[in-house]
């Protein structure tokens, strides 16, 4: 069999042994809806406040400051649509957010701040763009397309000073592996967390909702997660994801060196063997390429005169799996709102690849995937 390499961790990721196993008797024999008083039931709720404890302790809150969530979309959706119906005032966010806030915010009537060439907030921009009446501030920790984080110590600095009644959200999806989440979002009031981007189960996440932050809920029904969020518990989700959660997060010391390791041979290799391929929003000072403002599984490139989708194409075929701007689920190739923002040129922009890594990804992953861009864009360039 040809050679494989997944290259595509921030779209989702293999589920971790421990999760799966974890999971199981809850697909099984212990299917009680924790909401019920009888014995099975509060064995299910049992592990659902196991859980709770378990990710609390993750991401640095208290137990009763997490909502279950069907997602990181439904936890972003909560969190935009609950401060805006409850407290009204104006909505902003970062240009470069996921769909998942960045249409919410919209819908609200909101407003977006630019980024600089990196893909890190223009804070002066966020400053000018704050006044009283601003009440939900919307920043992610790490982009999804381009890896970089945000300052949001800064940002709530901010906030706190030009708009004191505002809510701050920061969106930790893509975060989880690689950075510290507890201490970096210790400023924001709501957090949203999605368990398959660091090896869970799809379709369950979390909000963090400090305490004293009051929200609409999004689901109204049988008022569970102290009608925060409607609905039967997914107790193999929720189970999953607080084991994946507490496993990527004990190992992330270890993972992120040797990551970030692989993350610079698989750029560097790529840059130095394709003639004209651009590492996107990473300066090149004297030294080399200057990767500290983002998380080290990410390595996005464009090359001019390629068509992202042609590319993918061709990677596909030779196992490399990868993505161009965040996964959609029409598949289409719409041009990417993150490199607009970032002022990378069209003809550049259409030309994008992102190789995004992850715990379990290895040095002949990478080694493969070097090969094959660089015969897959030679390809492109002959028959263009
Ligand atoms: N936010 C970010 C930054 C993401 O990368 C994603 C998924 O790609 C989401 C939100 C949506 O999460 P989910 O797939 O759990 O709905």
């Amino acid at each position: 069999m040809a050679p494989q390499a997944y290259l595509d961790h921030a779209a989702t990721t293999p589920m971790r042994d421990e999760a799966v196993e974890a999971m199981l008797p809850y697909l099984r024999e212990e299917f009680g809806n924790p909401s019920g008083t009888h014995a099975p039931a509060r064995r299910a709720r049992r592990a659902v406040d196991e859980a709770r404890d378990q990710l609390a302790e993750v991401l640095g809150c208290e137990p009763g400051e997490i909502v279950f969530t069907g997602g990181g979309t439904e936890s972003d959706n909560a969190a935009v649509f609950g401060v805006i119906r409850r407290h009204g005032g104006v909505a902003l966010c970062s240009a470069i957010e996921h769909h998942a806030v960045l249409e919410p915010v919209l819908a609200v009537g909101g407003r977006t701040v630019g980024v600089d060439g990196r893909g890190v907030l223009d804070v002066d921009a966020l400053a000018a763009a704050l006044s009283p009446d601003v009440r939900l501030v919307s920043v992610m920790l790490a982009n999804n397309e381009v890896g970089s984080i945000q300052p949001l110590a800064e940002v709530a600095e901010l906030v706190r000073h030009h708009a004191p009644d505002a809510v701050i959200h920061t969106d930790a999806v893509q975060a989880l592996c690689w950075l510290d989440v507890a201490r970096m979002t210790a400023a924001a009031d709501l957090v949203s967390v999605s368990a398959h981007k660091f090896g869970g189960p799809k379709g369950v996440g979390a909000l963090v909702v400090r305490q004293g932050v009051e929200l609409e809920p999004l689901l109204l029904g049988g008022g569970q997660e102290r009608e925060r969020r409607s609905g039967t518990h997914n107790v193999a989700g929720i189970v999953g994801l607080a084991v994946a959660a507490a496993s990527a997060g004990a190992e992330r010391k270890l993972v992120v060196d040797r990551v970030a390791e692989l993350r610079d041979r698989l750029a560097d290799g790529i840059v130095q063997s394709v003639p004209g391929a651009v590492e996107t929003g990473v300066p090149v000072a004297a030294g080399g390429a200057v990767r500290a403002h983002k998380v080290v599984s990410n390595c996005h490139l464009c090359f001019e005169g390629i068509e992202s989708e042609s590319l993918l194409f061709l990677l596909d075929r030779a196992g490399v799996s990868a993505s161009a701007a965040s996964s959609c689920a029409s598949g289409a190739m719409a041009t990417s709102h993150v490199l607009e923002a970032m002022g990378v040129a069209p003809p550049l922009a259409n030309g994008s690849l992102r190789l995004t890594l992850g715990p379990t990804s290895t040095a002949a992953e990478v080694d493969h995937a070097i090969d094959v861009v660089r015969a897959s864009v030679e390809r492109l360039r002959r028959f263009a």
